[in-house]
C-alpha cells in the first residue's frame, strides 16, 4: 500500500509498533488456549472497534502496548488458563466499552456523569449517553452470540445472556470508575481538563480528583476484569 496516499486513514485505528507486539502476544495466548474459536471472538472485538473508530472519523492515536494489554490482557490470561467464560466475558466488556464510546460520539444529547447526572464534555471518562449505552449493550450481545456459536466442546457452560450481561457489567464498571476514582487533571491557569497527568497546558496540569496511578488504561483493565469475573462466577451455577 502507498503510505503517502492517505496518511490520516492509514494511521487511524491502527497499532503503534509496541501495540503490534502486544496484540500478537494476546492473539498467541488466545490461540494457545482456544485456537480459531478464541481468535474469532478476539478478532470480532478488534475489527468492530477499528471499523467504529473509522465510522466516527475519530483521529485516534495509534494504540500502544499498554492500551492493547488494558483491553486484551485479561482475555489472554483467561484463555491461556483455559477459562472460556472468563475470556469471552472480558472480550465482551472491552467490546461493549468500545462500541459505547464510538457510538456515543453520535449522540445528539451531551453525556451525563453516570454517578451524579451532571453534564460532562464529550469523551470525558464516566460520562454516558443513551445512544452509547444501547450501542454498548449491542456490542456485548454480538460478542456473546458469537462466543456461544463457536463455544468449544467441554467449556464451562454459560448462556449467551450471561456473557452479554458480563460485558454490560464491565462497561458500567468502566463508567463508574471513570466517574469516581480515575485520575483527572486541570490546568491551574485556565481550568482546562485533562485525563493524562503528563500534559502541559499554560503550565503543567494538576491532579484535581481520583487516584494518580489509575488512568484510562487501568480503568479499561479493571472493566475487563469485571466482565471476566461476572462470566466466570455466573457459569458455575
Ligand atoms: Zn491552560
Amino acid at each position: 500500500m502507498h503510505r503517502g496516499a492517505r496518511p490520516g486513514k492509514l494511521e487511524r485505528g491502527w497499532l503503534a509498533p509496541g501495540g503490534v507486539a502486544a496484540a500478537l502476544a494476546v492473539g498467541a495466548a488466545v490461540a494457545w488456549g482456544y485456537g480459531w474459536r478464541g481468535l474469532v471472538v478476539l478478532f470480532a472485538f478488534f475489527l468492530s472497534g477499528s471499523l467504529l473508530t473509522q465510522l466516527a472519523e475519530r483521529r485516534a492515536p495509534r494504540r500502544t502496548a499498554r492500551q492493547v494489554i488494558a483491553n486484551g490482557g485479561v482475555a489472554a490470561v483467561a484463555a491461556w488458563l483455559g477459562a472460556w467464560p472468563a475470556a469471552v466475558g472480558a472480550i465482551a466488556a472491552a467490546t461493549a466499552d468500545t462500541w459505547a464510546t464510538e457510538l456515543g460520539a453520535f449522540s445528539p444529547i451531551a453525556p451525563r456523569l453516570i454517578t451524579t447526572g451532571a453534564r460532562v464534555t464529550r469523551g470525558a471518562s464516566g460520562g454516558i449517553t443513551a445512544l452509547g449505552t444501547i450501542g454498548g449493550v449491542a456490542g456485548a450481545a454480538v460478542i456473546a452470540a458469537l462466543a456461544q456459536l463457536v463455544r468449544p466442546r467441554g467449556a464451562a457452560p454459560g448462556s449467551a445472556a450471561l456473557i452479554a450481561a458480563a460485558g454490560v457489567a464491565g462497561m458500567l464498571g468502566d463508567s463508574l470508575l471513570g466517574a469516581t476514582v480515575q485520575a483527572k487533571y486541570e490546568c491551574p491557569t485556565c481550568d482546562a481538563r485533562f485525563e493524562s497527568g503528563n500534559r502541559v497546558c499554560h503550565e503543567p496540569v494538576r491532579l484535581t480528583r481520583g487516584w494518580r496511578w489509575l488512568d484510562n488504561d487501568g480503568v479499561n483493565l479493571a472493566a475487563t476484569l469485571v466482565g471476566a469475573a461476572v462470566a466466570a462466577l455466573g457459569s458455575r451455577h
